[in-house]
């Protein structure tokens, strides 16, 4: 049936009304129901072993158009809606953003799920069906401010499956009900599920703010995504969670096994699991469990799962790494102890370096080492981080493993992040070289070639330009910001964290704003975007939100240097935001301290959008450097084996880096001490400008001081550069020429390739 008449039925039904008569709620409502209908229709690819990947996160975004354009409905569906006079964008604009996952984990989890579904392999997602995301950001008085974020509404992605199964906690039972969200697959007819767990009586919302009864988990276990782990009942609710997805998820894998007729003895023939970071990690020991109730040995449901189960490390910062003590372990699921006890015993037998040890000496289980243990492949997400896994962070795994490890380089799916958010790109690609990139990610390379066509230059800069006017408008009426798209656009947009300094390019807009006040006046005007949610509970990186929130109203209020320079944070960033600032960036600011990004998925879609990037040697930048070459980068800052060293040292803190050397350098000290100027405080919150002050100069635990002054630098060149415009359009070709390898479809090929073997 035609899209016009299948539309037609569903709002007659829906509505009693012709789609004409039909508000654009109610258009979209019957999208919705009409494109989930035929993703659910589809059949799943079939395959001997099936992929389960398991993540406590799935940052999917706004999914109607997705999965119009994975359905190959998308035209239709623009030229159907605009015979009635009607705009496919404005619909689309009405979706809640599903608000399932945080940050860049998430995000790679839903960019698996669409290049999994698109190679047509068999694999699902298995994650929790949370009601009230992280938190919906706004800012107050130069603040973030929480709010719960629902998504759900009558009509939503989600399918109610009739499945359920009972998760057994200390001292009560759980039912765990399961939803899917289907995931179509581009250019083929298949389609994959995202299962999701969910409570059968969930809370509603809370009246103010994001506080709740962490102890009635029960209705809670699904309100938020990481509920403030400050306190012990968060972190306590955080196991419940984790316990929750990775026993019912166990469970409806053991069911479909039995339903495809395999036995449970054969699970590793026809089961893989991706541990996505260590959150499911709990999944191990309650597969044995689940194993031996169906009457198998230890030891054959130990070398099941061992055959079944891989691991992906996310990061290599120590309070990442997470380790449960016991003691949450037996309140929340104490049928996992002895298990955890055995397997503890079996690896210390083997390998009794304590370093090694599952459980250590104070009663913590360390949730990584189990999975390096009991899996059988770990991977990281880029090649240096792989490397410093090797040979610093895990190195005393990789002695006694060295087959286990493996990289798997980070990427993003080309169909979100080039085709349908930047589809002036998409056209201008097409007409130079053709639709092939649209399957092909790596095809991009043919336009290298035009690197010297001026007609192929100039249109990369018009239409960046056109990206730039549309981010304009988005802003001002979203959020009543106007800016001025012929001044350079310089965007950090990612999660706050000491470790990605957002500090330090705080740092370079007071030395432009010092600049600019003593007359030094830019070649042309900056405007330095920020997008960032804190973690509730992290107080430092609330600190630096309100540092650049104070900077931007000093500089709105200031009519010598706004002019030249403007700052502008976006409230609440989240994908939909992503979607519209990517395509419109010139700099993309990827500044992490070395060692400490693991890869980065920002800074590849940015580079597909024609951004240049602005960055260390840290993470997948130093592939984006390799790619494409000096010239087409600008990198600055120490190197993570520097970085690493520095961790280790002398000083009381145990490293050997002293920030104050560096604080007291003329060019850096004034710059530092600003944070406390007079007109920085009358704005600002003494109190939190002077901790953050005092902490920059004393402990500076990501060396935010460290690279500023190469940073001011290599941002200076940057800017100098942007202003030869045909120079800098071939930069931005060489990028988006290059930034093939980052497709995830490539990222899975090697998955598959070397994990999972699902062909
Ligand atoms: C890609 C993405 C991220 C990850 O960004 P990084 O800069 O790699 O940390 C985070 N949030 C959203 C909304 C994204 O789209």
């Amino acid at each position: 049936m035609r899209l016009k008449e299948q539309l037609s039925l569903i709002t007659r039904k829906q509505f009693q009304l012709p789609p004409e008569q039909c508000g654009d709620c109610q258009l979209y409502e019957a999208l919705l129901l009409l494109t989930r209908q035929e993703a659910q229709g589809r059949p799943a690819p079939s395959g001997e072993r099936k992929l389960y990947y398991f993540s406590a996160e799935f940052l999917m975004g706004k999914l109607l158009s997705n999965n119009l354009l994975a359905l190959d409905l998308y035209d239709e569906a623009r030229e159907v809606l605009s015979g009635m006079g009607r705009d496919l964008g404005t619909i689309e604009s009405l979706e809640p953003e599903p608000s399932l996952g945080n940050g860049g984990l998430g995000r790679l989890a839903a960019c698996f799920l669409d290049s999994i579904a698109a190679l047509g392999l068999p694999g699902d997602g298995v994650g929790l069906n949370y009601h009230y995301g992280l938190f919906k950001q706004k800012f107050a008085r130069n603040r973030q401010t929480e709010a719960p974020d629902p998504w759900i509404q009558p009509e939503s992605w989600l399918i109610p499956t009739g499945k359920s199964f009972s998760v057994p906690f200390g001292d009560f039972d759980l039912e765990a009900v399961l939803y899917d969200v289907a995931v179509p697959g581009a250019h083929n007819s298949y389609a994959n599920r995202l299962h999701l767990f969910d409570v059968t009586q969930p809370a509603p919302p809370p009246e103010e703010g994001i506080a709740f009864d962490k102890e009635d988990v029960a209705h809670n276990l699904t309100s938020f995504l990481y509920p403030d782990d400050s306190d012990e009942e968060g972190r306590l609710l955080r196991v419940y969670q984790q316990y929750f997805l990775v026993s019912a998820g166990a469970q409806l894998i053991l069911q479909e096994l039995e339903e495809r007729g395999y036995d449970p003895q054969t699970l590793a023939d026809h089961v893989v699991i991706q541990i996505n970071d260590t959150h499911p990690s709990m999944v191990i020991p309650e597969l044995i469990r689940l194993l031996k109730d169906r009457g198998m040995s230890f030891d054959s449901a130990l070398d099941q799962v061992r055959r079944t189960c891989a691991y992906t490390n996310h990061t290599i910062l120590a309070e990442a790494l997470e380790k449960w003590p016991l003691a949450f372990l037996k309140t929340a699921a104490p049928q996992l102890v002895p298990i955890i006890q055995e397997l503890d015993l079996r690896m210390k037998k083997a390998h009794p370096d304590p370093k090694t040890a599952i459980l250590d000496n104070k009663g913590l289980v360390h949730m990584a080492h189990m999975d390096i243990h009991c899996g059988f492949s770990v991977n990281g997400v880029a090649a240096l981080h792989t490397e410093i896994l090797k040979n610093t962070e895990l190195k005393h795994f990789y002695d006694l493993y060295p087959e286990k490890f493996n990289n798997k380089t980070n990427g993003v799916t080309f169909r979100r992040w080039l085709e349908a958010c930047n589809p002036e790109l998409a056209a201008l690609l097409d007409e130079s070289i053709g639709p092939a990139w649209r399957r092909c990610a790596g095809e991009l390379e043919k336009l290298l070639p035009f690197a010297e066509d001026s007609a192929v230059l100039e249109r990369m800069l018009e239409v960046k330009q056109h990206n730039k006017q549309a981010l304009c408008r988005a802003l001002k009426t979203e959020q009543d910001i106007q800016l001025d798209p012929e001044s350079v656009f310089d965007i950090q947009v990612k999660r706050l964290h000491e470790y990605k300094r957002q500090q330090m390019n705080a740092l370079y807009i007071i030395y432009k704003y010092l600049e600019i006040r003593a007359g030094k006046l830019p070649k042309r005007p900056i405007t330095m975007l920020f997008g960032a949610k804190a973690a509730p509970a992290y107080t430092m990186a609330k600190r630096i939100i309100h540092l650049i929130l104070c900077l931007q109203e000093l500089i709105e209020n200031d009519p010598k240097v706004r002019p030249w320079l403007r700052v502008a944070m976006v409230e609440n960033y989240n994908v939909t935001w992503a979607e519209r600032l990517i395509p419109a960036c010139d700099i993309s600011e990827q500044i992490s301290l070395a060692s400490k990004e693991a890869s980065g998925t920002s800074n590849m879609k940015f580079m597909a959008n024609g951004a240049i990037t602005l960055g260390t040697l840290d993470g997948a930048n130093v592939e984006i450097a390799d790619l494409v070459g000096e010239d087409n980068i600008y990198t600055f800052g120490a190197h993570s084996d520097e970085v690493i060293s520095l961790y280790h040292g002398e000083e009381p803190d145990g490293r050997s880096y002293r920030p104050l050397d560096f604080y007291h350098r003329p060019a850096v000290e004034k710059l530092v001490d600003f944070l406390v100027s007079p007109e920085l405080l009358s704005i600002g919150d003494p109190a939190e400008l002077s901790i953050l002050w005092k902490d920059m100069k004393s402990k500076d635990w990501f060396m935010a001081l460290l690279d500023v002054e190469d940073y001011l630098a290599a941002k200076d060149r940057c800017l100098a550069d942007y202003d030869d415009r045909p120079a800098w359009a071939k930069k931005m070709l060489v990028n988006v020429a290059k930034s093939g390898y980052f497709s995830s479809d490539r990222t899975i090929r090697q998955y598959d390739e070397d994990i999972w073997h699902l062909a």
